[in-house]
């Protein structure tokens, strides 16, 4: 089983179009993740239909039993997040501060704090209309660990590919380089980068490619827009070529990608031409993987 994941420096690369895409064209021996848990919308586009659904139970938050309460005041000297706080003759914890790091309910005195696990989310398994299996996930308003997520997601699409002899898992990252990314990145056996010729885009993916450098994880590249600025383009060609990044493709500015969006289908099935270009981008994936 191989894993590849697909990720972009800054978001409107258009990943999620060749992510989707590549689903698209991949063979039925593929399972898809959905791990841009903070932005998710791989599902515009493969109408998932959800089959299981679950509460991603992840952060705490400390609740003091006033019964119990002496009002010694110790979690207050103790929480270095500011979260405790003394009013109308009670210490009080904002729920907006608190950490859930638990220091407090371990000095507590009278055992009056309890650590109380927290709702952050919600993970999905779904069938596409590409009848492929999907595993997604929505984080809570508010809720953190987006990293912690992504790893449960991408967890569960694995086991679910080991446990149903398929090939490939295919992995919608998040854009950026924080704690999703490197989550989405741990275990990948190839990283497909999506980007374009923009001053932005080109100076996010040189960072990507350095995070991604750390993992030793093979690399190759997707130019999306390549003709809005030749001269960049040619400068992100010499410099993947430097790297020993592989090239995939290069990808013209074409509408087809936003009116596919608004179809509900991939621009692989709405356009002939970038098709064609993300059909050989793909075997050339398949075949490094093999
Ligand atoms: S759990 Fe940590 S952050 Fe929350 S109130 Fe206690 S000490 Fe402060
Ligand atoms: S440490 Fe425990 S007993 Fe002391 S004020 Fe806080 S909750 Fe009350």
């Amino acid at each position: 089983m191989k894993e590849i994941v697909v990720i972009s420096g800054k978001g409107g690369t258009g990943k999620t179009s060749v992510t989707g895409s590549f689903a698209y064209l991949s063979s039925e021996k593929t399972v898809l993740a959905d791990c841009d848990v903070d932005a998710s919308d791989l599902h515009i586009l493969l109408k998932p239909e959800i089959i299981t659904e679950e509460n991603f139970l992840s952060s705490y938050l400390a609740v003091i039993d006033y019964d119990k309460c002496v009002t010694c005041g110790k979690c207050f000297e103790v929480c270095r997040f500011k979260a405790v706080s003394f009013e109308d003759d009670k210490f009080r914890i904002n729920n907006i501060n608190c950490e859930g790091c638990g220091y407090c309910a371990k000095v507590c005195p009278s055992a009056a704090i309890d650590m109380q696990i927290q709702n952050d989310g919600k993970l999905y398994v779904s069938k596409t209309r590409l009848n492929k299996t999907l595993f997604h996930a929505e984080l809570g308003p508010g809720a953190e660990n987006s990293g912690k997520l992504v790893a449960k997601v991408k967890n569960n699409a694995k086991k679910y590919a080991r446990e149903n002899n398929l090939e490939t898992v295919l992995v919608d990252g998040s854009p950026g380089i924080g704690c999703p990314v490197i989550s989405s990145l741990s275990g990948a056996d190839y990283v497909v980068l999506v980007t374009e010729p923009t001053v932005s885009g080109s100076h996010d993916l040189k960072r990507v490619i350095e995070l991604v450098k750390k993992f030793k994880i093979r690399m190759g590249c997707v130019i999306n827009k390549c003709d809005i600025n030749l001269k960049l383009t040619a400068e992100i060609k010499q410099f993947l070529n430097d790297q020993k990044i592989d090239l995939l493709t290069e990808l013209p500015y074409d509408d087809a990608f936003t009116k596919a969006m608004i179809e509900g289908k991939t621009v692989a099935e709405f356009s002939n031409e970038i098709g064609t270009k993300l059909q050989r981008a793909w075997y050339k994936i398949t075949e490094l993987m093999r």
